[in-house]
């Protein structure tokens, strides 16, 4: 017998808002025209973006989870400390995004562990979340996993369960789940699922490009539908239309980094305002306070059901074997 999950408490579905803090030269798109050697000669626009946001979040009420760069927190401790006085949670982005599918796992190691000791010195607050540069954790690096709980950290959410170019893992599970046998969960960016495929919902240049209605039918969906909270993520360049422009960049990176961007504030209020919204380690406080099952590990009917899915629509069954689930058995998460 499975023990019961308990009632749900009245109220929508809290979501996890989470901002990714880097500057508009250090994206993906732009790699290859701007050089990390000539980054320091830029005038970073980073902290004033930050602070537009912490002003937003403030009117609207709203805590949100940081994934901070280490390069950034090192240049800006001020914006950093403003980020945890305001009760958000820091939480690491790496050091220079540089994408963990190039690293090896010394230099991977290397990298999170340094960023992590940034943030908590300047921050003065533990930081226990991590998420890769660019979603870059996928099938072929899934040891980073225990490279990341070996640092120190209890949650990951660096995939994006999607086919993508520059990204993804459409294989895995779409809810948290606990990689490679260990402690540490990883909590998937949101998607929907429609005619078998994962389509994303967690925001980025999607939530710029495609109509805010469209957004947030996908998002009531996994809400009310599957009874479960989402990840959405943008980045503190995103409400900045007057950042110079990149020159060199091709069709693609300019169509995803630049539409929109005047709009972006406005929709962010208007999400703001249509769902519930908290930090990670808020919304996903259920998966570490779980008690554990007889197998030694939290099952969905341990946790409360803001985590444990409710209705699962038609799952895909492509499962990477070794997954621990957070639904394994009770139907899945990824479906
Ligand atoms: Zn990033």
């Amino acid at each position: 017998m499975i023990a019961r999950a308990p009632t749900a408490p009245p109220g929508p579905v809290r979501n996890a808002m989470t901002v990714d803090v880097e500057d508009y030269f250090q994206v993906q798109a732009f790699a290859h025209c701007v050089p990390r050697a000539g980054w320091d000669a830029i005038a970073p626009r980073v902290e004033a973006n930050t602070d537009r946001i912490l002003e937003q979040f403030a009117k609207a009420g709203v805590r949100a989870t940081f994934f901070t760069l280490g390069w950034v927190a090192a240049r800006h401790p001020g914006m950093v400390r403003r980020i945890v006085a305001a009760g958000h949670e820091l939480a690491s982005h790496g050091w220079d995004h540089t994408r963990a599918d190039t690293q090896d796992p010394a230099a991977f190691r290397a990298d999170v562990g340094r960023t992590r000791r940034t943030l908590e010195d300047i921050g003065g607050v533990p930081v226990t979340g991590y998420r890769a540069a660019t979603f870059s954790i996928g099938e072929r690096n899934l040891w980073a996993f225990p490279v990341l709980e070996a640092e120190g950290y209890r949650y990951s959410s660096s995939i994006n369960p999607i086919r993508h170019d520059l990204y993804g893992m459409p294989n895995a599970p779409r809810g948290p789940f606990r990689p490679e046998g260990g402690a540490l969960w990883e909590i998937p960016m949101t998607t929907v699922r429609l005619a078998k495929q994962n389509l994303p919902c967690a925001g980025g240049g999607y939530f710029r490009l495609l109509p805010y209605w469209l957004f947030r039918a996908g998002l009531h969906r996994v809400n009310r539908v599957e009874g479960r909270p989402g990840v959405f993520y943008f980045h503190p360049w995103e409400v900045d239309p007057a950042q110079p422009r990149v020159a060199g960049a091709g069709w693609k990176s300019r169509l995803r980094h630049y539409t929109n961007l005047d709009r972006m504030s406005g929709r962010l209020d208007r999400l703001l305002r249509d769902f519930a919204w908290g930090r990670m380690d808020e919304v996903f406080a259920g998966l570490y306070q779980a008690p554990p099952h007889r197998h030694g590990r939290p099952c969905a009917g341990h946790l409360p059901p803001a985590v444990a899915p409710l209705r699962q629509p038609a799952g895909d069954g492509r499962h990477k074997a070794g997954h621990d689930e957070l639904a394994a058995g009770h139907g899945d998460v990824g479906g």
